[in-house]
């Protein structure tokens, strides 16, 4: 497999105007599926620019930058790195120069079977520059437009080569495709504008030029976005869609909209739910900022329970979970959050934060809330135990990672120092989510993976061959 993972964000504009300024724009909306790197690429009419940098929107892609490149159609990328994958080494859109033109593709998933088909390409001669999937897939589109001019059989016959996770937003000189795996593990999502289409990993970037959401691309769907309208070219085979449930969790944006349900709503729903499944006697209900807020409010709303501000987040603060070493993540949780005392003292208070991986950030911020005087820490978590990896893009790859995977959740309890910790269950999240679960990947809490991965145990597996498209 990669050793780079993709959870990451991606755009797509073609439209009437130039559409550099808006790709900046929503690549900064959708910041939040990655902060390491970001980058663009636009099609002036006769060539492919790109445009990449390390850090954030604002640092990696300045207006300066970006001021020399005009074009209709363009795609972006933002890009979330794991311990050592950081940098613009890794930047995406990744480009090439072809025989049949210029290509530029940007990627938001892992492909599972990276190690063996990047092996029967090395064996044919292939030479590659990063080991990143993207850079495989590029290969092999543009060995089957070496064969057969046509885009979509090709992308086609490249979808029918790799397993796992991708949505891809691709141009091929100026025509730009939308992509998404056979179970739609990622998401994308299809928008209209002001003179003309877009494809987003979110939809809050339609939001954020004015659009509105046409609907999400569809698993195993290919779309082809033009300025009027799009084309969509279906799988014939009915795919398993199984929608990666930690993007309403933790990942996404609470104002997005995926699949048809809102993040802001699901989270909320967990909250409700939590709190018939693990109810507790407490003064106050408190987030952790940013990602608890809305499971806080839903058990709060379904509990009575007041709901409560009691930590301050250090915005400024770096990102704790990918820091390697443990000493070091433990430092940042206490750079990263202070209790507000006024709140917090002399109170039973209940804390609600999205998942549990480690452990690390809430053994911190249980003892935090007793120093500032809280008289009892009960903690509530809107995912259950995360217990097997994910293949598919999140940043959660071995089993003795999870603290679930070693210690019951009364142990787990007493390691953070709680009074009380409730997860969620399995089926409390996928009524809270609104889908059925055969439509959701739950890997990492269930240990199912909808494709096939040596060693593991497989659900269902939905695979694009030639032929089975209209
Ligand atoms: P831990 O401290 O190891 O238990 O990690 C859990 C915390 O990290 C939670 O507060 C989550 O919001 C956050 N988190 C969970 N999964 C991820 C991920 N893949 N990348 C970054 N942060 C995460």
């Amino acid at each position: 497999m990669s050793g780079l993972r993709h959870y990451c964000g991606v755009i797509g504009i073609n439209a009437d105007h130039n559409v550099v300024p808006s790709l900046q724009k929503t690549l900064m909306i959708i910041q939040n599926r990655g902060q390491d790197s970001a980058g663009i690429s636009v099609f002036d009419g006769m060539e492919i620019h790109t445009v990449k940098g390390a850090g954030l929107v604002q640092t990696a892609l300045p207006k300066e930058s970006l001021e020399p490149y005009k074009g209709k159609v363009g795609i972006g990328h933002v890009r979330y790195a794991t311990t050592g994958g950081k940098g613009v080494k890794n930047a995406q859109p990744m480009t090439m120069i072809t025989g049949s033109g210029m290509m530029a593709i940007a990627h938001n998933g892992d492909l599972t079977t990276y190690d063996k088909v990047k092996k029967k390409y090395l064996e044919t001669g292939a030479v590659f520059q990063t080991d990143s999937d993207t850079e495989l897939i590029i290969n092999i589109l543009n060995k089957y437009l070496g064969q057969n001019s046509d885009i979509i059989l090709s992308i086609r016959a490249t979808m029918g080569e790799i397993d796992g996770a991708y949505a891809l937003a691709l141009m091929v000189n100026g025509r730009l495709f939308g992509i998404r795996d056979p179970h739609g593990i990622r998401p994308l999502i299809i928008g209209k504008i002001a003179g003309g289409y877009m494809i987003a990993s979110e939809s809050a970037a339609i939001d954020a030029l004015g659009g509105e959401i046409v609907r999400d691309v569809a698993p195993g769907e290919i779309v082809e976005i033009c300025q009027d309208s799009f084309r969509s070219y279906m799988p014939k085979v009915k795919c398993h869609c199984a929608h990666c449930m930690f993007e309403w969790v933790y990942f996404a944006r609470p104002d997005t909209i995926m699949d048809g349900r809102e993040v802001y709503d699901v989270r909320r729903r967990i909250g409700e739910i939590l709190a018939r499944e693990h109810p507790a006697d407490v003064d106050i209900v408190m987030p952790i900022p940013d990602s608890g807020r809305a499971h806080a409010i839903g058990f709060s709303n379904e509990t009575g329970i007041p709901y409560e501000e009691g930590f301050m987040k250090n915005r400024f603060a770096e990102r704790t979970f990918i820091l390697p070493d443990q000493k070091e993540r433990e430092r940042a949780v206490s750079m990263k959050m202070n209790p507000i005392k006024s709140t917090v003292a002399g109170k039973r208070i209940l804390i609600v934060d999205d998942s549990i991986v480690r452990g690390t950030t809430l053994k911190q911020l249980v003892g935090m809330l007793r120093k500032a005087g809280a008289t009892e820490v009960h903690v509530r978590i809107g995912c259950p135990p995360i217990i097997a990896p994910c293949y598919y893009g999140v940043d959660m790859k071995t089993r003795d990672q999870f603290i679930a995977n070693k210690h019951t959740v009364d142990e787990i309890c007493h390691i953070i120092g709680a009074d009380s910790l409730g997860y969620i269950s399995i089926d409390g999240l996928v009524e809270a989510i609104g889908k059925s679960k055969e439509d959701l990947c739950l890997a990492c809490v269930n240990g199912k993976y909808p494709t096939r991965i040596e060693g593991e145990e497989e659900r269902f597996q939905s695979k694009i061959t030639d032929g089975k498209f209209e």
